[in-house]
Formats: C-alpha cells, sequence, structure tokens
C-alpha cells in the first residue's frame, strides 16, 4: 500500500517540496515496503516555514481565544470523523494495531484540541491590590514554538503540542520523527480546512540536524521536544544558548509496584499493558515491575498465562494485538536486551523470540536492580519482574535511577498507595491503574525524565509568559 503525501513539508497553508532535501523512505513496519519517499527540509523549506509563522502569529494571537479556541474544536470534529482513515495511516506509519490507533492515536489528539479550545477562553489574569495603585497580569503567547516529535505516538504528539500552543495564541513548526512522519501532514490539512490561519502549524521533515537548526533559529521563542533523553540533553543545551523556554518530554525506566494484598488480576492485566501496549514503544511504561515475594508464583503464572494468549500479527486486522517494532534497528536494540538479559542470568518467564519484525511480548523474573534490564529504556515488549519485601525498601530501590516520568502502585491499604506515590520520584503515578493519559491529567517527568508538562491546564504555563503592568494611581513621589 503507498501513502504518498502531495509534498514533503506543509508551510504557510500549502504543500511544499523541495527534492534538494536528503531522501526519507518511509517504511511499514509490517511488510517492510516503503509507502512514501520524503525528503528533509532544506534550510530554504525551514526558512518559509519560520517566516510564515513569525508573520502569521501575532494576528493570531490578537483574535479573541474563543474564536482561536472554535478553531481547534473544529479540528477536533474532523479528525473524529476521519477517524478511521487516520487510524489506518497511523498503523501504517507504526506497525501499530488498528484496535489501538483507532482509539488511542487520533482519539487522545482530537480530545486535546478539544480540550484546550474549551479551556483557552477561561484564561485570565490576576489583579493585585497595591494600596491606592494596583497591578494586574496578562498571559500573553511566547511567539513562535517549535515541535519535535518521537516515533512512537507521532500524531497524538503533534496535537498535545500543537493544541495549547495554538490555543494560546502561538504558531508553530513542528517536525515529526523522520522514522513515523506522516500523521503530521495529515493534521497540518485538517487544521486548515478547519479554518486556522495559513502559516500558523508548518510541518518540515528532517532528521536530527534539521531539528538541531530548527532550535537554535533565533525567530524561535520556545522547543518542546519528545524524544530519549541524550537528544533532550542536546536540545535543551542548544536552547538554553538562545535564553528559549522549553519542554522535554524524555525517556523512562518507571517502576509499578504490587503488594501482596492486591487484586490480582487488574496488578496482572495493568503490569501487561504497562509493557506490552504499542508493543511497549512507550515512555512512560512500568518496565520494572515490582512484585512483593508472597505473591510472586502466582503472579508469574497468571501474567505467562495471559501473556502468551496475546495476539501478534498483521496490525491491519482488528483482531491483532501487538503488530511490529517499527524500525529494523528498535528490533536489534530490543533483542539486544534480551539477549543480554539472558547472559546476565534472568529468568525467561515467556516469550523472547523474534522473528523479522515482531517481538514476542517476553517476560523476565529474577531481575534484579544491577541488571542492564533494570536500568536501561528498552522501548520494546519486553517486561522486567523484580522481588521485593518491604515498603521502604521498594521505595528506595524505585526511585535509584536518575529517570522520573512515571510510577504505579497496586495495593488495597488506601493509606500505602499515597504514602508510597508521596515518596516516589515521578512527574505522572497511577494508584491501581496504568499509563492512562487523559487530556485533564498534567502529563510529565522529573529528574532526567524531563522538563515542563503536557495536558491539563499545566499545559498553557508552558505555551505562555505573564507580562505584569503596574498601575500608578496618583502623582509620582520622586525623591529629586
Ligand atoms: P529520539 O530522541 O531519537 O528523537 C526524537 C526526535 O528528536 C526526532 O524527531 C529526532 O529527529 C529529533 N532529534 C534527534 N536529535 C536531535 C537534535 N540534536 N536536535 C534536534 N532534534 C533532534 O527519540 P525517538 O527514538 O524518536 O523516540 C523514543 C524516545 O522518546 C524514547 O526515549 C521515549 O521514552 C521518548 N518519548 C517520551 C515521551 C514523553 O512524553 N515523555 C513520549 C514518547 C516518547
Amino acid at each position: 500500500m503507498i501513502a504518498q503525501p502531495k509534498a514533503s513539508h506543509f508551510v504557510n497553508g500549502d504543500w511544499m517540496e523541495d527534492s534538494a532535501g536528503a531522501l526519507i523512505e518511509v517504511i511499514n513496519p509490517a511488510t517492510g515496503d516503503v509507502i512514501a519517499r520524503l525528503h528533509e527540509a532544506t534550510p530554504a523549506v525551514l526558512d518559509a516555514a519560520l517566516a510564515s509563522a513569525q508573520a502569521a502569529q501575532s494576528d493570531w494571537a490578537a483574535r479573541k481565544p474563543v474564536e482561536r479556541g472554535r478553531i481547534l474544536r473544529r479540528a477536533a470534529d474532523m479528525i473524529r470523523d476521519q477517524g478511521e482513515s487516520l487510524a489506518r495511516l497511523e498503523t501504517l506509519d507504526t506497525g501499530k494495531p488498528l484496535q489501538e490507533t483507532l482509539v488511542a492515536d487520533w482519539p487522545s489528539g482530537a480530545d486535546a484540541l478539544e480540550y484546550f479550545g474549551g479551556l483557552v477562553p477561561t484564561v485570565t489574569g490576576e489583579t493585585i491590590p497595591l494600596g491606592g495603585d494596583f497591578a494586574y497580569t496578562l498571559r500573553e503567547p511566547l511567539g513562535v514554538c517549535v515541535g519535535i516529535g518521537a516515533w512512537n505516538y507521532p500524531s497524538q504528539i503533534a496535537c498535545w503540542k500543537s493544541a495549547p500552543a495554538l490555543a494560546m495564541g502561538n504558531a508553530m513548526v513542528f517536525k515529526p520523527s523522520e522514522i513515523t512522519p506522516l500523521g503530521a501532514l495529515q493534521l497540518a490539512e485538517i487544521f486548515i480546512e478547519a479554518g486556522l490561519p495559513a502559516g500558523l502549524f508548518n510541518v518540515v521533515q528532517g532528521r536530527a540536524a534539521v531539528g538541531a537548526r530548527l532550535v537554535t533559529d533565533p525567530r524561535v521563542a520556545k522547543v518542546s521536544l519528545t524524544g530519549s533523553v541524550p537528544t533532550g540533553r542536546k536540545v535543551y543545551a542548544a536552547a538554553a544558548d538562545g535564553v528559549r523556554h522549553v519542554t522535554m518530554e524524555l525517556g523512562g525506566k518507571s517502576p509499578l509496584i504490587i503488594f501482596e494484598d492486591a487484586d490480582m488480576e487488574s496488578a496482572v492485566g495493568a503490569a501487561m499493558m504497562a509493557n506490552f501496549y504499542s508493543a511497549g514503544q512507550i515512555c512512560s511504561n512500568g518496565t520494572r515491575v515490582f512484585v512483593q515475594k508472597g505473591i510472586k508464583a502466582a503472579f508469574l503464572e497468571r501474567l505467562a498465562a495471559r501473556t502468551q494468549k496475546i495476539v501478534l500479527g498483521d496490525p491491519m486486522k482488528m483482531e491483532t494485538q501487538m503488530g511490529p517494532l517499527v524500525s529494523a534497528a528498535q528490533v536489534d536494540k530490543v533483542m539486544g536486551y534480551v539477549n543480554g538479559a539472558v547472559a546476565q542470568g534472568a529468568r525467561l518467564i515467556c516469550g523472547g523470540a523474534q522473528t523479522g519484525m515482531f517481538v514476542e511480548p517476553t517476560v523476565f523474573a529474577d531481575v534484579t536492580d544491577t541488571m542492564l534490564l533494570a536500568q536501561e529504556e528498552v522501548f520494546g515488549p519486553v517486561m522486567a519482574v523484580l522481588d521485593f519485601d518491604t515498603e521502604e525498601e521498594v521505595v528506595s530501590r524505585s526511585n535509584s535511577t536518575d529517570f522520573g516520568l512515571a510510577a504505579g502502585v497496586f495495593t488495597a491499604d488506601l493509606s500505602r498507595a499515597h504514602r508510597v506515590i508521596g515518596a516516589l520520584q515521578a512527574g505522572t503515578c497511577w494508584i491501581n491503574t496504568y499509563n492512562l493519559t487523559p487530556v485533564e491529567m498534567p502529563f510529565g517527568g522529573v529528574k532526567m525524565s524531563g522538563v515542563g508538562r503536557e495536558n491539563g491546564k499545566a499545559a498553557l504555563d508552558y505555551y505562555s509568559q505573564i507580562k505584569s503592568v503596574y498601575v500608578g494611581m496618583g502623582p509620582v513621589d520622586a525623591p529629586y
């Protein structure tokens, strides 16, 4: 199947091509077929995108928030109307099963557009009484924002970044991952049809160097990256040179702690969701599953039984629960961790095999804190189960990582649940569930997992800045 867009880029309200840019072949990971050929953005394309964003932004910011919101909500409706065809494209681009892309990817993007479109008219400043004088504050947009996406949730990421940015009156130049570049182009087209003025949302394609060029352009006020920690460090440092605002949504190695009194079926189901959804290619996954020793055997037995029933195969079939990994490089990386875990003495409970681009859902038990599997982000369908005895011990081991994206706890003891969550160093947490990320809830990490938040009311703070205005009501009292 071919999914060739009209051109590589979408700039100033229209498709744009410059075949001088290096070739990007877009591969359907399920078949290995090349489904589109794009070109990286040349400096001329980047300049056109940034110039059009800059030109369009101030008029957009001057519009009433309710008008901006209406356009975003219209785009949300259009996404829902085209839900099935968008999901199919997402599945072609990423390899994720249709049963996921129909309900998770674009639908969550539409939620973001609806939410921020509705929220932005409620944003107000404060008035600050100062005796006879007073001050007030305004929340102003930042200007031109750059969004850079990871490959795992390409369309959701494009929506999660553009929705709060545009709602607050900014313009955005978005660079999707070179591995999954197609969904963002669809979003750009939908925005135009929904009535967004040209130039406010531009999509440019390219690899790391194109992203790096965007981050340092003097016209750019903010950079929002979703990606790995090593990329985050580079982008954060480059943005610092121009004292630009940043949001960094980076990787994780999150703990999911299961106490003996937890509901077993829910805990097993959550551990599977936390490791196998999207073939494990999710930043917030609970990839260190700490199971209290008393239930270890029963937990592993139920986990193995349910894991072995996961239907692996053609992601376009509705019955398929897990598709291929996104790329051959990702398969190699994940199998490296699987083989390394065996070599380091972890006990393989189920899975572990690879056929082409497909990796079986894999569970390792008896994983210890020092094994690579417990320390590094695998980004594949590989669950590490670790044992623990006490609450104090598991909290301390959970926190002994540089990451801090997410964490979860399963227990029937309410006080313990809140006490443990209170002690965990993580930005996004769940009690008796895992990996639910509704747009209403702020999402993001602490420590090396990131800076800033997406979603929730908090996201608008990261796409705006405060102007304080002091109003003198009497004569100026000068000492000279
Ligand atoms: P990556 O870091 O390799 O690339 C992310 C994006 O950054 C890509 O678009 C890439 O082209 C671009 N890029 C790379 N180097 C750059 C540079 N020097 N300057 C500017 N741009 C540059 O990540 P990936 O492999 O695409 O995605 C997987 C990673 O993303 C995982 O670590 C995962 O945890 C993380 N992730 C985080 C979240 C979150 O919300 N916290 C969500 C999804 C994925």
